[in-house]
């Protein structure tokens, strides 16, 4: 199984040339090219009945095509392949022998069976051993040819094969050797479906990679000296080198990076020309008045987002903007200035908010701000007395320019949005992918807004193409001046008095400070006991003579209100929450919090609480309790003492979760990408995303011969997923 040299060789035959290149399809036509039975049910392969079938689809596999595009994720490496005379003790070996007898007993540990054979070549006989594998009885009377891999192991004296895998050869002569010889994939399993019965699987499905198509354009292929998806398709699981194995592994990661990328690109051209928006006139008299009234002078990173919101709001198509910028970088201001844009143009404009707690505070902030210019300001929540919710509607469905600030209460019947022609999603990702499209999406026939979704969470660029898909982003990449990082510091067991102590210390500066309890997980009910528990603990104990309020999710949205009020007036010293103030709260003379159980946070929505105190320019303070950390907890909370960069913690909350945790349906509004890796493979995403740039400004319909296969593919694979990013 060894290879020469560095050359990478496909074992199923040189590329073929793609078909693509072929005689050409009209067109409009569908291509259905790949064989038919690519798409058959995996319960039609020999040896898969229903339940089998059933625990496979659990793992995302229907179809003999999603088999096939389930890679490994490594290959164990090649054992040497021996005579049983030239085995050495310790080393992985591959043995071709002879079942000559065998027995099996029970062990002495219950439980447990041992069978024992004596296996042999020309060479020489060795006793073998497997573990809990009585059932190989049946077959090994038969005195069936056998694959072991294993190694040699020497136990009081005497020697024997201890096996790891094995398979009996057929009599067909079938070709074999998947579990034992060379590179041996290994796959992501489950308790149901083994490693080795995916393997098993992958060795039966391989036929049907014979006849796939590419769909690539062959330049490509060539060009990036790619096997041809046949090729990948086998080398990805059975390779003749690690070399070959990631080749092909990248090859289909490409693909279908590319496919997405297309499939993105078309959607979004296609959806210019059905949907109108209203372009608006250039800034006016009331946005440049509420420049000027600004307290602070705008950070160049703020001003140039308003311009790339200007530009935007200019064209007949509606805007489609996704603002990054890290917890205190100042999106309100650019938010009400789009919300002004389209009050000083006679529309209305609307901000929606994941929480009352922040549905209060813009509207208060905000409506401060805007009663000076002469704008209304109107709030829109669940909780709110029914005469203020009717005056609410009739003014807003009376078409007058106005800014509405709301909760999903402005989702719901009734709410006439017909006038508004800015939206502004505030703290995008709390909200799903419905949420945000019933907000966006005009009655039939009127033109749509324009929209601005507004995220702390940082993603690197490249996952943002994907993620977000055809929006376009901005990113406010610097903080107000004079900001000084929070200063955050590990609490150990012991140290709680010291804790304890220094908060009473702010306090008696006059700063306030948040306690943020324990995350109880799934239970909004639990967790507000556990901030009911602390508060009283602390009112009685370390914390007795200090002013504290509680807020935490389970309270009235009215009591909620004023504790929150009053914790702005600093009638408190120090406020007891959930993370219910997680998002968006802005209270500058709080410096201090302390989080405890910090462990069972993630570390973006650490540094999303920790937001909260680095609001003034004064130096904020973060303690953060180590209590019950292993010693993985003890490294990624290390990490976030260590920096108050949010796109590193996005990254490390990324290699500790995985994706689908991180992102999870409600981002990603397609299912999970097969092959690619969205943090592994930003290159290859990138590459993808330039190659379907290019190639649809030489072939916008993608009508070109060597190009159908291509087009047809994208669409079939991400094509009915589109439709959610009409409204990410
Ligand atoms: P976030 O991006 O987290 O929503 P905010 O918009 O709430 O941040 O802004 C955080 C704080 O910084 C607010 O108190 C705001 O008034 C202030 N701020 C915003 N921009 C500036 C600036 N350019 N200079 C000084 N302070 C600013
Ligand atoms: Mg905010």
């Amino acid at each position: 199984m060894s290879r020469r040299g560095g050359a990478i060789h496909f074992p199923f035959g040189v590329p073929t040339s793609a078909p693509a290149e072929g005689p050409a399809l009209p067109p409009s036509s569908k291509s259905r090219v790949q064989p038919e039975r690519l798409r058959h049910r995996l319960d039609t392969l020999p040896g898969v009945g229903r339940v089998r079938a059933e625990r496979l689809r659990a793992l995302g596999l229907e179809t003999i095509e999603d088999l096939l595009f389930y890679t490994p994720f490594r290959h164990e490496a090649p054992a040497r392949l021996a005579t049983v005379a030239t085995l050495r003790e310790g080393e992985e070996t591959t043995l071709r022998v002879v079942v000559q007898s065998f027995a099996v007993r029970s062990a002495r540990r219950r439980g447990l069976s041992v069978l024992e054979a004596l296996i042999g070549d020309e060479s020489a006989s060795i006793p073998a051993v497997w573990y809990n594998q009585a059932y190989l009885a049946d077959a090994f009377s038969e005195k069936p040819e056998l694959l072991v891999r294993g190694a040699l192991r020497r136990n009081r004296g005497s020697y024997s094969f201890r096996v790891t895998s094995h398979e009996i050869l057929r009599e067909d002569g079938r070709e074999e050797g998947i579990h034992t010889v060379g590179l041996i994939p290994v796959y992501p399993a489950t308790g149901d479906v083994s490693v080795r019965s995916l393997r098993t699987l992958l060795g039966a499905a391989r036929v049907e990679a014979e006849h796939v198509v590419d769909p690539l354009p062959s330049r490509l292929v060539a060009g990036r000296r790619y096997p041809s998806r046949r090729d990948a398709l086998l080398s990805a699981h059975f390779p003749r080198s690690l070399a070959e194995a990631a080749k092909s592994r990248e090859r289909l990661a490409y693909e279908e990076l590319l496919f997405l990328q297309v499939a993105l690109l078309r959607h979004r051209r296609e959806e210019e020309v059905r949907r109108p928006a209203l372009a608006l006139p250039p800034p006016g008299g009331i946005t440049s008045a509420f420049m000027e009234r600004l307290s602070f002078s705008p950070t160049s990173a703020q001003r140039r987002v308003m311009m790339e919101i200007d530009a935007d709001l200019g064209l007949p198509t509606p805007m489609r903007r996704l603002l990054q910028g890290d917890v205190g970088s100042g999106k309100t201001v650019v938010a009400a200035y789009a919300l002004l844009r389209a009050v000083e143009t006679g529309g209305q404009g609307v901000v929606m908010v994941p929480t009352e707690v922040l549905a209060d505070q813009h509207a208060l902030r905000l409506g401060e701000q805007m009663l000076s210019l002469g704008v209304p300001t109107l709030l829109l929540k669940g909780s709110q007395p029914a005469a203020e919710r009717r005056e609410a509607l009739r003014r807003i469905a009376g078409k007058e320019p106005l800014i509405v600030v709301g909760t999903q209460a402005l989702i719901q019947e009734g709410v006439d949005l017909s006038s508004v022609r800015v939206v502004v999603i505030d703290e995008q990702h709390r909200f799903g992918v419905r949420q945000r499209a019933a907000l966006m999406t005009p009655r039939p026939g009127l033109p749509w807004p324009h929209t601005l979704h507004m995220t702390a969470t940082p993603i690197p660029r490249t996952l943002s193409l994907t993620l977000y898909g055809d929006l376009d982003v901005s990113v406010i990449d610097e903080l107000p001046p004079g900001r000084t990082p929070v200063e955050t510091r590990l609490i150990v067991t012991g140290r709680r008095e010291q804790l304890w102590e220094f908060v009473r210390a702010k306090g008696g500066e006059g700063r306030q400070t948040y306690v943020v309890c324990p995350l109880v997980e799934e239970s909004d009910s639990l967790q507000a006991a556990s901030a009911v528990a602390t508060y009283e603990e602390l009112a009685a104990g370390p914390l007795r003579g200090l002013r504290l309020g509680l807020i935490h999710g389970q309270m009235k949205s009215e009591q909620k209100h004023e504790v929150m009020r009053a914790f702005e007036r600093a009638d408190y010293d120090v406020l007891v929450t959930t993370t219910v103030i997680e998002v968006g709260v802005d209270v500058p003379n709080a410096t201090v919090m302390v989080i405890e159980d910090a462990r069972r946070f993630g570390l973006s929505q650490l540094h999303q609480l920790r937001g909260r105190v680095a609001r003034g320019t004064e130096t904020g303070h973060c303690l953060v309790g180590a209590d019950g950390c292993d010693e993985d907890a003890l490294k990624r909370l290390d990490l976030f003492c260590r920096t108050t960069d949010g796109f590193e913690l996005a990254e490390a909350d990324l290699r500790a979760r995985g994706e689908g945790q991180v992102f999870g349906e409600r981002q990603s509004g397609w299912g999970d990408l097969k092959v690619a890796r969205l943090l592994r493979d930003q290159r290859l995403l990138m590459d993808a995303r330039d190659e379907a740039r290019r190639m649809l400004a030489s072939d916008p319909d993608l009508s070109d011969p060597c190009h159908v296969l291509l087009r047809d593919a994208a669409e079939e694979r991400f094509g009915g997923s589109m439709d959610w990013l009409d409204h990410a």
